[in-house]
């Protein structure tokens, strides 16, 4: 029976591919020579092949596990009709940071709610550095706890830490959604992480592009985001949901604000950030408001008189000086100190601001968290990392480092069959109607879908991070926080 006094998580839903051929790592190929008589059906543990009016098919190529299968169908067929090889298309896909397996690792835990199985490589990326270049250790530790259930372990998360009247809010899993606007992403992918969110226990960002009304049902499960463009920012907004969130800069692009190009800007994006149509729009770096921890005291005044209950969260890049920004924000009044590294951002974000000006988040991470502690004050401001969080092991090693918890973007719309070809930025560019205002575009995908797909990549996020702590012998991910011990760098090994 289930514990009354733990959260249900919703189940997770079998969410396949709105394309007819999904994209795999391999590709079965059958000869004419094929007499059906059904062996591939019946070995395949993954239904690769099925069999329809007496004939068989390969229906399911991108689930065939190719050279790591056990059982290989291949080597099982009785007329050798059967082949299997690399699918070239698969080496065209990704980068090193996202690699093509770390892709293909994320649309199957969007589709099945299960990490995925033998043969992909769902854990890091191959970028050299990093969070690629630190492994968790568990040697030694294997544990005490393998008889206890995974309703035992507590990945849950408190972001109000400070002792003062604004709300409680524990989120149920250390993960929530960050800023995309209304105007980058379409309603409707808004929407579908929003419906996750709320089914998660936790929140997703409505970014800077205002709040638009499809969103309302889900306030309660809302940041809203005041940026330095101020567009659609309106009292009535920060007074409906729980966290206001500041954002100073973003990781992938400090200094240089936001910039929406004009083919974006469709008369619902115009009229929800008051613009018009067809014209670009720039959201300023820095806010010129805001010079001074004295200047952000302001600003976070301001959206105490607003709405006192609600807690604050001062989104930052990770400059040199990152630390004290944080301790900074702790005296201004801020609940949640988000820093954003220089991994993240969609395709719109370009790659010489994304390699070259802020710091990869696993570095601002310990040297925030440190700070913190030397001042006093690290248990009473809720410390969360974004910025190439993409997978669950990114998200223990973080916490690892000194995060509390984590924000993602890309990781959601990878869970929506992004294929990283970053053309966010164009109007008509994202071929998979995520990233794109365009209203024939964004019907390739609807609310029910993008929402299983999202809530399924959490899922099995949250049995991957269940799975690290237990093997850590750690009954909560609050253990985890700044346990350095527990992660080794390759080079040092
Ligand atoms: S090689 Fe294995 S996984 Fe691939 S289709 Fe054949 S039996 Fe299925
Ligand atoms: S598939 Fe869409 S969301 Fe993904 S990188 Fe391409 S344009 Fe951006």
């Amino acid at each position: 029976m289930s514990n009354p006094n733990v959260f249900q998580f919703p189940e997770a839903v079998r969410t396949r591919s709105r394309f007819r051929n999904p994209i795999g790592k391999f590709r079965v190929n059958r000869t004419g020579d094929c007499i059906a008589c059904g062996k591939c059906v019946e070995i395949c543990p993954y239904g690769v092949h099925v069999k329809r009016r007496g004939q068989v098919f390969v229906e399911n190529n991108y689930l065939c596990l190719g050279t790591g299968c056990p059982e290989p169908c291949y080597k099982a067929c009785p007329v050798q009709a059967l082949s299997v090889r690399r699918n070239p298309v698969f080496d065209t896909l990704g980068d090193f940071r996202w690699t093509n397996e770390l892709l293909a690792g994320t649309w199957y835990m969007a589709e099945f709610g299960e990490r995925p199985l033998a043969g992909l490589e769902y854990k890091v990326g191959n970028s050299g550095g990093g969070f690629d270049k630190l492994r968790l250790i568990f040697k030694g530790t294997r544990s005490c706890l393998e008889d206890i259930t995974d309703d035992d372990i507590d990945v849950s998360l408190e972001l109000n830490r400070r002792d003062d009247n604004a709300h409680r809010i524990r989120i149920e899993i250390p993960v929530y959604g960050g800023g995309m606007s209304y105007g980058s992403v379409s309603v409707t992918t808004m929407v579908s992480r929003a419906r996750a969110a709320a089914a998660l226990g936790t929140f997703s960002c409505t970014g800077e592009g205002g709040y638009p009304d499809e969103l309302k049902p889900y306030d309660d499960h809302m940041i809203t985001q005041v940026a330095t463009g101020l567009f659609g920012v309106k009292e009535e907004t920060i007074q409906r949901v729980k966290i206001v969130e500041f954002k100073y800069a973003q990781g992938a692009k400090p200094g240089l604000g936001g910039h929406l190009l004009g083919d974006k800007v469709t008369p619902g994006v115009a009229r929800m950030r008051e613009a018009v149509v067809g014209y670009p729009l720039f959201s300023p770096f820095p806010f010129h408001s805001v010079y001074s921890v004295e200047d952000h005291k302001k600003h976070v005044d301001w959206i105490k008189a607003i709405n006192p209950k609600a807690l604050v969260s001062v989104k930052v890049s990770t400059p040199t000086d990152v630390d004290m920004v944080a301790v900074g924000s702790y005296y201004a009044g801020a609940h949640i100190i988000h820093l954003d590294g220089s991994y993240g951002g969609t395709g719109a974000a370009p790659d010489i601001a994304k390699k070259n000006i802020a710091m990869p988040i696993e570095y601002a991470v310990p040297k925030v968290h440190r700070f913190l502690q030397e001042e006093g004050v690290r248990d009473k401001m809720t410390v969360i990392a974004s910025g190439g969080i993409r997978t669950p092991h990114d998200v223990a090693k973080i916490i690892a480092l000194g995060a509390d918890g984590v924000c993602i973007g890309t990781a959601d719309l990878v869970a929506l069959e992004c294929v990283r070809c970053q053309n966010c930025e164009s109007g008509r560019g994202c071929a998979r109607g995520i990233a794109t205002t365009d209203p024939e575009l964004s019907e390739l995908m609807n609310i029910e879908w993008g929402t299983q797909r999202i809530i399924n990549m959490y899922l099995a996020w949250l049995r991957e991070l269940i799975r690290i702590l237990k093997k850590l012998g750690m009954k909560s991910i609050k253990e985890l926080v700044g346990r350095t011990d527990c992660l080794i760098h390759l080079d040092y090994m």
